[in-house]
């Protein structure tokens, strides 16, 4: 009996019309999906119905019994598995070719590996199942009490959409938290528009203090930003989540060599 690792953050979903969501969901020309976390192959198998997959688990001890599972599929070349930590591996890339993401993910590093799937320029799009609060996050747009960092990078190079929530009780065993599958479908690559990595610094210091205003989690830059608030035509006591993404984008760029 296979038993779940709460340090994978491993919560099988075991519900069919959960599934059968997701797959609804996945365009109908998708022809290569990378899975990160197949854990016991339920996803793997619907996936493996309308496309050909690459499947990375960071589990060793659920390696052979996905190999038992999908032998037909991994003789025929259609599944490929991949024991590997999702983190790491972006750092060269999930896959040389193109891709599009679907994926139950752990929890604990869930933010983490969309953000580095939006960065990864093979990557598509994706759908994915995380923590409701985070879907929330990125599907966020700006005026939304919850716009933060998330929801500026998303919105800046995707097409979003929060798809539906999913009851604890559809997992084995039942997370703590209510899940949702959200959809990002990429329409640039973040390199067209700006250095991400500074962009990102730029971002953290704009939210520092999400209730107090931009301004004033931006200080350093204060006669510079009076003047751009002015030309942009934004109110002085703006609070970080009132402003869209373009108008961050904008500040950056005038502001870029003072930060
Ligand atoms: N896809 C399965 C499902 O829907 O039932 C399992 C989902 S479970 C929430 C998350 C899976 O991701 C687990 O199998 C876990 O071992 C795997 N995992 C956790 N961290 C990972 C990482 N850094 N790289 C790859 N797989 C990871």
């Amino acid at each position: 009996m296979i038993r779940a690792k709460k340090h994978f953050g491993q919560n099988f979903l075991k519900d069919r019309i959960v599934l059968e969501k997701i797959i609804q969901a996945i365009s109908k020309d998708t022809k290569f999906i990378v899975e990160i976390g197949p854990g016991l192959g339920d996803l793997t198998q619907e996936l493996l119905k309308i496309s050909r997959v690459k499947a990375i688990e960071i589990d060793e001890d659920l390696i052979p019994f996905l190999r038992q599972k999908f032998k037909e599929q991994l003789a025929s070349a259609n599944l490929t598995l991949l024991n590997a930590d999702a983190s790491k591996l972006f750092e060269q890339g999930l896959d040389e070719n193109q891709y599009f993401l679907v994926a139950n993910l752990p929890y604990y590093v869930a933010s983490n590996l969309i953000l580095s799937a939006l960065k990864d320029k093979k990557c598509l799009g994706l759908i994915v199942m995380v923590q409701k609060e985070v879907a929330l996050k990125f599907c966020a747009k700006a005026g939304d009490s919850d716009f933060s960092a998330l929801g500026v990078l998303s919105s800046l190079i995707c097409e979003k959409e929060f798809l539906f929530e999913v009851p604890a009780h559809c997992f084995e065993p039942a997370p703590k938290v209510t899940s949702a599958v959200m959809m990002l479908k990429k329409e640039c690559e973040f390199e067209e528009i700006c250095d991400i990595k500074s962009f990102e610094k730029f971002l953290r210091a704009s939210f520092k203090a999400p209730r107090k205003t931009l301004l004033s989690n931006l200080k350093a830059y204060k006669t510079e930003l009076l003047e751009l608030f002015k030309a942009l035509n934004l109110k002085e006591n703006i609070r970080p989540h009132e402003l869209c993404a373009k108008s961050y984008l904008k500040l950056f760029q005038n502001l870029k060599d003072s930060l």
